[in-house]
């Protein structure tokens, strides 16, 4: 055996004690941990988990029923190496699963691949530190562009980009659209959102909302399934937001 091969299983062990001995997790889950003998490294929709082998292994986390479910080794680079960076940023000592940059990653477009930070300038990294992402996920914000032909077709245009941004990216940019519920009580206001956000970057987008002082709301409270805050009218001299050059 490699010696790179033993410290993978060494390390891979370790956790699956850890892992089925935290009795803060989930019973069923845990049992399942151990009776796989194999440690979960993504969750869901497809549970990729890794053996002290170093082999990967998955099943459909939807179709789990609490018994054994079927399992099969993980052929899917792609999904491999999803599966790796969510795994190591959740625990670094699973670093050792992969020592250099995966061939399909991407290089992070936030810290130019520098990684290896650490304290709160990692977290707030897209790559949190390890300076890469997995494969066609977590685009640059400044390349993903909402656009659509009209007001009706906004906000399935602005569905397509937020499944490709990190989920801090996708949170900032709900909260921009969140914005045109809370000024109309009846619905969507769409053609404000078309005008808001139509043939602009995420990037730009999040730009013009930090410039935004954040408002306190006036009101608060829920009608019927519909939760709504109340704000003051925005004042009418600051028409830079809704400029669209
Ligand atoms: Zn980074």
């Amino acid at each position: 055996m490699l010696m790179i091969d033993h410290q993978i299983a060494e390390v891979v062990n370790q956790e699956l004690r850890a892992f089925v001995s935290n009795t803060t997790i989930d019973p069923s889950w845990r049992k399942l941990v151990s009776d796989l003998q194999a440690l979960p490294l993504l969750g869901a929709p497809i549970c990729v988990l890794v053996r002290p082998s170093g082999e990967f292994v998955s099943f459909v986390f939807e179709s789990w029923n609490g018994g054994i479910p079927v399992v099969r080794l993980e052929d899917d680079e792609a999904v491999r190496t999803e599966a790796l960076f969510y795994g190591i940023t959740d625990n670094p000592s699973l670093r050792i699963l992969c020592l250099s940059i995966p061939s399909n990653a991407a290089i992070c477009w936030q810290c130019h691949g520098t990684g290896n930070q650490s304290g709160p300038v990692a977290d707030s990294c897209t790559c949190r530190g390890l300076g890469w992402l997995p494969p066609n996920r977590h685009l640059d914000p400044k390349s993903l562009i909402i656009a659509c032909s009209g007001p009706a077709m906004i906000r399935g245009a602005i569905n397509e980009v937020r499944q490709q941004l990190s989920p801090e990216f996708r949170k900032r940019l709900a909260k921009v659209e969140r914005d045109f519920i809370s000024f109309k009580l009846s619905g969507f206001d769409v053609e404000g959102l078309y005008r808001r956000m139509n043939n602009r970057s995420v990037a730009q987008i999040l730009a013009e909302d930090d410039l935004k002082p954040d408002p306190t709301p006036l009101a608060s409270g829920q009608i019927g399934e519909v939760r709504y805050e109340l704000y003051d009218a925005p004042d009418p001299r600051n028409t830079r937001l809704d400029d669209p050059s």
